[in-house]
């Protein structure tokens, strides 16, 4: 605070330091060290003016700087320094009539400032900021002020005002009435004391206002002995007592001066208490709490000695005065007692209160203990939904994941235990999801995750990949053979039927294994190969199971490959028709003829359709081909038609995939190109599969209307396979059915072939519908399919499907050109 004031203005520090420090050292030592009475009398009057007009320098910078606190705190300090002014005056008044007119400057002009000094400085301290009160502090400070003021002034009149005009009282005299008016204001200053202790607000610095109320202490003293010594008519001038009035001008110098420096380091902070206020006001309060009745104690004292004084006057006013401090001190005790129930009443009211929070605050936290658990459980139950899947339950891809890559990571390190993936897919899960609705698919779905877990371990996770696609991770297992072993489980367990809602619901699943992870470094890579088995499995004819082995990789490789090159086949020219006869069992001649397509590769040699019709058809390129196919079969049969005029009845069996059929302008193109081509429509036979038939009758049924208006006809191609029961053949007008390969390969050893074969050929007949057996690959199947009177025949044993220059041969050498 010191050095921030020295650092701003170094000038006015030094100059202070030197007037506050320098001159009291000077004069005091002129003081000691001057013997002579007149020398002393003359430094002393000199001097004191001089010390009073730098106390009130002081005084003045510190009203200067306390102005930027507050206007009030700065008008305080300024009248202070009035006071002083006047102060000086006396001085300088008192220093002229000793020293120039050289009379007894007492009584004299200079008791008129000497006096006003007082209430001015009275003024002054009313006029600093004090502390803002309650009604009962205030009435409670001002108790306690007139206590020990009375106390102070019954002490002050039995001491010096009483004996100074007791005696006295008719013939009172000026020096009389003066000499006592000194302790009154002495009094007076007391009281400001007495305020300055009491009434300090925290808009004053605590260290120059106490500074302050000590060069008023010491004044007082001073003041109070020079009384005493005037009523004698013992006091000196410039003897030592004149000291004090420089103590005290020196200490409200010092006060003055730490005013204005302090108020010049806290600019704009309103609270301008020093390092640690708080402690000091505690101390002082404490002190302050007990000062009347310290007062009382000492007036007590003075009760018994001073009653029986002779002086008539001293004992009265004891009386009076202790009487009034006595019920002063009662009327605080009241109040004070009032204030302690008032405050056990509130303590009481807080306690209840608090009681009643620290209910309210159980029952809050209860709740939210509660509410902390729920929210848990909706967590728990958050992160289950992201890992799982909804509808089985089971363990969901992103769990299945994870789970399959700490694996991989545990094979890096670990070589004892083997892991397994089974990778299963519902056989036609679509029919029931068509057939019997999507709740009966859901509940089949539901019950083969059931039977799935049922077959496992609880260490192994099971999975829902997909729709109907499920993924096993089979942990720790002792060696490669338990993953088959567990696939033929699950198939067997899958197999069985289950009722749902009244209907029996029949599955079959085909799986891919990879037997052991540990030969990959990542779980993409796994679910790549064991993804190739499972296609394997299908493709060998669904309800299997397919080990992973690496030429499988290679085959799916090359698949690839031959699917991208499929796409340029028709363009570049690389398919042809090959054709194989259909006889007529009835009139042996070639009745019809069947299209079947070819594809040259130019690297892979003859690619037969089995090879590359499956993926023609997922990727949608079947349109492109099918249609080439139609157009190059009817053309072709076109030319036959003119080139050998009598085989004009010769027909073409075009087969149409699924996906042909669902075009919109499927009737369009098929109209169209007998258009182009110029072929009789009623020479056209469009051969659907029996599980084609099935998928999309309600398409179908519209198409074979329309498209038999103009006479084309139809046939169900590999009839038989579809599991179907004949049933279905009364509610659509077809021609002809081709009985599968694999019924006639058993109609000549086996009886029950034989039969199923008898009845197929009789029902259809039965319904107008006329017969083809696929597939005869002897003489004997020849034989007895004569003698079931089924109307056509085709097989390798009658011809194999050939090119157009050798089937134009075969015309020939049938004979059924004539
Ligand atoms: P599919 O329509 O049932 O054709 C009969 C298949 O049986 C032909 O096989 C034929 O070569 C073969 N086959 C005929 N007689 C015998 C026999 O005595 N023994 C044996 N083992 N096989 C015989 P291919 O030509 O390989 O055709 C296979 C299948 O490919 C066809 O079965 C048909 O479903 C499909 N396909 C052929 N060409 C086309 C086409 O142009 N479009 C469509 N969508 N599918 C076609
Ligand atoms: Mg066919
Ligand atoms: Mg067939």
């Amino acid at each position: 605070m010191f050095s921030a004031f020295k650092r701003k203005h170094p000038k006015i520090f030094w100059l202070i330091t030197i007037l506050t420090v320098l001159l009291p050292t000077i004069t005091l030592s002129l003081f000691f060290f001057v013997k002579d009475e007149y020398s002393r009398i003359f430094i002393s009057d000199i001097v004191s003016p001089l010390f009073d007009l730098i106390a009130m320098s002081a005084l003045i910078f510190a009203a200067k700087q306390s102005n930027r606190i507050s206007k009030r705190l700065a008008f305080g300090w300024s009248m202070l320094a009035v006071a002083l002014f006047s102060f000086a005056l006396g001085d300088i008044f008192w220093a002229f009539i000793e020293l120039y007119l050289k009379e007894t400057p007492f009584p004299s002009i200079a008791d008129g400032p000497y006096l006003l000094f007082y209430p001015l400085f009275m003024a002054g301290i009313l006029i600093l900021p004090s502390k803002l009160l309650s009604s009962t502090e205030w009435i409670k400070r001002t108790l306690d002020l007139s206590i020990v003021l009375i106390a102070a002034t019954l002490g002050l009149w039995i001491f010096l005002i009483g004996p100074i005009v007791g005696t006295e009282l008719t013939a009172l005299s000026l020096e009389i009435v003066l000499t006592a008016a000194y302790p009154v204001g002495d009094l007076i200053l007391f009281f400001a004391v007495l305020i300055i202790i009491y009434d300090r607000s925290k808009t004053i610095n605590p260290g120059p206002i106490l500074l302050l109320a000590s060069g008023l202490i010491v004044m007082i003293v001073t003041d109070i002995i020079f009384s005493y010594q005037s009523s004698l008519g013992t006091y000196l001038s410039g003897g030592v007592l004149d000291l004090g009035w420089i103590v005290t001008n020196i200490l409200i110098t010092f006060s003055g001066i730490y005013q204005g420096i302090t108020s010049e380091t806290h600019k704009g902070n309103n609270s301008l208490s020093n390092k640690n206020p708080a402690t000091i006001n505690k101390g002082i309060s404490q002190v302050l709490a007990y000062m009347p009745y310290i007062w009382v104690a000492g007036v007590y004292y003075l009760l018994p000695r001073y009653h029986h004084s002779e002086d008539a006057i001293n004992s009265d006013v004891l009386f009076i005065g202790v009487g009034c401090i006595l019920g002063l001190v009662i009327i605080r005790q009241i109040i004070v007692l009032n204030e302690n129930n008032h405050l056990l009443s509130n303590l009481m009211t807080a306690l209840e209160k608090g009681n009643l929070h620290v209910s309210e605050l159980n029952k809050a936290n209860l709740n939210l203990q509660q509410e902390i658990i729920k929210r848990n459980k909706v967590e728990e139950q958050l992160s289950h939904d992201a890992l799982h899947d909804g509808l089985t339950g089971l363990a969901n891809r992103v769990l299945f994941m994870d789970r399959l890559e700490h694996a991989v990571e545990i094979t890096k390190r670990e070589s004892k235990f083997h892991y397994s993936i089974l990778f299963m897919d519902i056989d036609n899960f679509k029919s029931i999801n068509d057939g019997l609705g999507h709740s009966s698919g859901d509940q089949a779905l539901i019950e083969i995750a059931r039977r799935l877990t049922s077959c496992t371990r609880s260490i192994d996770t099971v999975a829902r990949f997909g729709g109907d696609e499920f993924i096993i991770l089979l942990e720790h297992t002792l060696g490669k053979n338990t993953a088959i072993e567990v696939a033929d489980r699950l198939s067997a367990e899958i197999h069985q039927s289950f009722i749902y809602n009244g209907k029996e619901i029949l599955v079959t699943c085909s799986i891919g294994i990879v037997l052991d992870i540990s030969e990959y470094s990542n779980s993409e890579e796994i679910l790549r190969d064991v993804d190739i088995a499972l296609y394997r499995a299908k493709e060998k004819g669904k309800s299997q199971y397919e080990i992973f082995d690496p030429e499988m990789r290679k085959l799916a490789i090359s698949r690839l490959e031959l699917e991208g090159d499929l796409r340029y086949s028709v363009s570049k020219g690389e398919l042809f028709l090959v054709y194989q006869p259909i006889f007529s069992l009835e009139e042996n001649h070639i009745e019809g003829v069947e299209a079947l397509i070819r594809w040259r590769h130019p690297l892979r040699g003859l690619v037969m359709p089995s090879e590359f019709i499956s993926f023609a058809e997922e990727s949608g390129f079947i349109i492109q081909i099918g249609d080439w196919v139609l157009h190059e079969a009817c053309s072709q049969l076109r030319k036959w038609h003119t080139e050998y005029p009598d085989l004009e009845y010769l027909t073409v069996n075009v087969n149409i995939s699924g996906k042909q059929i669902k075009q919109k302008d499927f009737v369009d193109k098929v109209k169209n190109i007998l258009q182009v081509t110029g072929l009789n429509p009623k020479r056209l036979i469009l051969e659907i599969t029996e599980s084609t038939f099935i998928e999309s009758q309600s398409t179908i049924d519209e198409l074979l209307s329309d498209l038999r208006k103009i006479g084309v006809a139809f046939a169900i191609d590999d009839f038989g396979t579809g599991y179907s029961s004949l049933g279905y053949l009364k509610n659509f007008s077809v021609d002809t059915i081709k009985i599968d390969k694999s019924f006639i390969d058993g109609i000549v050893e086996d009886k029950k072939g034989f039969e199923i074969v008898k009845t197929i050929i009789q029902m259809t007949q039965e319904m107008g519908i006329k017969t083809v057996a696929e597939g005869i690959e002897n003489s004997e199947q020849l034989q007895n399919l004569r003698s079931l009177m089924c109307n056509f025949g085709q097989g390798y044993f009658l011809s194999k499907p050939v090119e157009v220059e050798q089937f134009e041969i075969i015309l020939k050498n049938t004979g059924n050109e004539n």
